[in-house]
């Protein structure tokens, strides 16, 4: 990562050199713009086809774990279907994304009474020995704790038992989410042989959720597994009377990379064609389900604002890029790619906004720039307000896949949704079509339309995320 530093040096001379414009004193929206903008969010609001391509894209690809058969399904899916609905310069855009494969996986209580557990591998675990790993769980609640009880750990299988909270925005799982990706190294450290951990979902149906592990090259690497809600309430209940032993077996495992694809398509802009502003989604999703919500959602959502605003009678100013990431899932590699075969062109980027929270309704606006983009938000929000997301929030990340664009200062968008149901689904086999909510898709629509309109058709550059809550390249 050095060899960023003076490229984004550079980057930032050229974003100086274009000419940032300086805070607007007026209004930042021109009053035809407004108009159009909150047109297209009546026309959404009145019915889109969002839902359409959601159930398009997974009937056909089904699970897409980058590097699959359903995931090269997905790009050719994307290509198909950004060409018929006549986007510009639709292309699929070559990326190299990290395998994982899951071929089977089974576990049970050993001691104090033998019955079968319900557990899933998480992504990128890799595999036990043929006839599985059997130890004593030792049963912790957090990272912190095991790191103060680490000496106990030696040989056991270490059960995170942390409860996710129900929340409506991501409180609940960032809070959560931490045992599943940092817990496998973290016990490796103290000579755990194995990794067990509660679901971080809000279900209590008897199915796990998976999602992606980062292990920590320095340290051994060991399996590591998620069980369904129940399964780890019963491995919480045996353990209060004392040693639980269990015994997992995991079949699965890292491939060779594959050469894979970002789907891009664009409505060019009217006068400024050069400028960008992207909508995002991923196509990649987990495994177990048919990634209806986990972003089929967000893919529907993307095209069909983009296919509105393609219709409308007026063009924006700028370009609308929509981008189909590849890879999000296990190993962003559809965000890095873009990132780095775009890399002159990001001062060009106006705004990125992405669709991956699935289906729930919109909540509000969240934006990451410099602190003169409020007087635009200041604008698009009364516009959003129809979609229920009539306030702002100046504390975004906009996405995953585009978070490889922070370095670069390009200001960053999202849509925050209504998460209160999403975690009942989220990386389970229960990620299925049927979770999706046509009339919140309808809204999101609308939202993200209107937005991406009143961004590509400002007469003011947005100014970029200041340096200091840029990421620092190591
Ligand atoms: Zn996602």
């Amino acid at each position: 990562l050095r060899r960023i530093r003076p490229l984004l040096a550079g980057i930032a001379c050229l974003a100086a050199a274009a000419g940032a414009s300086p805070a607007p004193a007026g209004p930042a929206l021109a009053p035809e713009t407004v108009e159009a903008a909150r047109a297209l969010r009546d026309r959404a609001l009145a019915g889109t086809r969002a839902t359409e391509w959601v159930a398009s894209l997974i009937d056909r690809a089904g699970p897409r774990l980058a590097g699959s058969p359903g995931h090269e399904r997905a790009v050719a899916w994307g290509v198909e279907t950004l060409r018929a609905l006549k986007f510009a310069n639709v292309r699929a855009e070559k990326v190299t994304v990290p395998v994982w494969k899951r071929d089977s996986e089974s576990g049970e209580i050993v001691s104090p009474w033998p019955q079968r557990l319900v557990l899933t591998a998480l992504g990128d675990s890799v595999a036990t020995p043929e006839n599985g790993i059997e130890g004593e769980i030792f049963e912790v609640h957090s990272l912190e704790e095991l790191a103060g009880r680490g000496a106990e750990a030696r040989g056991k299988i270490v059960f995170f038992d942390k409860k996710m909270e129900r929340t409506a925005d991501f409180h609940g799982y960032s809070t959560a989410v931490d045992v599943r990706g940092k817990g496998a190294s973290a016990a490796a450290r103290f000579g755990a042989i194995g990794v067990l951990i509660r679901s971080i979902g809000t279900d209590s149906n008897r199915l796990p959720h998976t999602g992606g592990l980062r292990y920590d090259e320095k340290l051994p690497k060991i399996p590591a597994a998620a069980l369904a809600a129940p399964d780890a309430d019963l491995v919480e209940r045996l353990g209060k009377a004392g040693p639980v032993r269990v015994r997992f077996r995991l079949a699965c495992g890292a491939q060779a990379p594959a050469e894979s694809a970002n789907v891009v398509a664009e409505v060019v802009g009217r006068t400024r064609p050069d400028e960008i502003v992207l909508l995002g989604a991923h196509l990649d999703s987990w495994d177990l389900g048919t990634g209806a919500i986990d972003d089929g959602a967000g893919c529907g959502i993307v095209i069909e604002a983009a296919r509105l605003i393609a219709e409308a009678p007026r063009r924006p100013a700028r370009t609308i890029r929509v981008v189909l990431y590849a890879n999000e899932e296990n190993g962003l590699a559809g965000g890095k790619g873009y990132a780095a075969a775009h890399a002159s062109e990001l001062p060009k980027h106006q705004a990125a906004i992405e669709a991956d929270s699935g289906t729930g309704a919109p909540m509000a606006l969240s934006w990451l720039a410099g602190p003169t983009a409020e007087t635009f938000v200041g604008e698009v929000v009364p516009l959003l307000a129809p979609v229920g997301a009539g306030k702002s929030s100046p504390n975004g990340s906009g996405g995953a896949d585009i978070s490889t664009l922070r370095a670069s200062g390009v200001p960053l968008f999202a849509v925050s949704q209504d998460l209160t149901t999403y975690f009942d689904f989220h990386h389970t086999a229960n990620d299925t079509l049927d979770k999706i909510e046509p009339k919140n898709m309808d809204r999101n629509v609308a939202a993200v339309a209107a937005f991406a309109y009143a961004a590509a058709d400002a007469p003011q550059s947005l100014e970029r995320i200041p340096e200091a809550r840029r990421p620092q390249p190591e």
